[in-house]
């Protein structure tokens, strides 16, 4: 799999946010900056880039990176496991985008990966930034991100 797309440096740090850099993180979660590097790879993960290509991430991120250590650790899923969870995101309800942009999206109902995942969606042709999508910010809502899912879920 290729380096995640939707990395270009575009996002601003949040304001009044604190940002961390890969090291901090590591440190501060007990895991290798390339763990964090592999996360990114495997598409879970869209961090925070700076302009000058230096990744940064948020509070927010370090909760997810913490949500997906225990899909792996204790929940015994893999990456492509996690990945798939992720697909269900109703992306194109939540964005929404047109009938059009949904009916060719490679990211559509069939798709085992999350929409950022992939460079060529209609969105991403429009030059979205996925950090800043309303789609890949529920991830960094976790709790919101559960409730999310298990409606999915139920009404499948
Ligand atoms: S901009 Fe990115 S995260 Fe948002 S819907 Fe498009 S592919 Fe998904």
């Amino acid at each position: 799999m290729s380096i995640n797309p939707n990395t270009e440096p575009s996002a601003t740090p949040p304001k009044g946010e604190e940002i961390y850099t890969p090291r901090e993180v590591a440190h501060r979660l007990n895991l290798s900056v390339e763990s964090l590097r592999l996360y990114e790879r495997e598409g879970l993960l869209v961090p925070l880039k700076l302009d000058s290509g230096h990744r940064r991430y948020t509070d927010s991120d370090i909760e997810w990176i913490t949500c997906i250590q225990k899909q792996i650790h204790e929940n015994k899923l893999n990456f492509a496991g996690i990945r798939y969870i992720l697909s269900m995101l109703p992306c194109h309800e939540m964005k929404p985008c047109c009938l059009e942009d949904y009916q060719t999206c490679p990211a559509g109902d069939r798709s085992c990966r999350p929409c950022w995942d992939f460079d060529d969606t209609p969105c991403r042709n429009k030059g979205e930034n996925c950090r800043t999508c309303v789609v890949y910010q529920q991830v960094l809502n976790v709790e919101n991100l559960k409730k999310i899912l298990s409606v999915k879920f139920k009404c499948d």
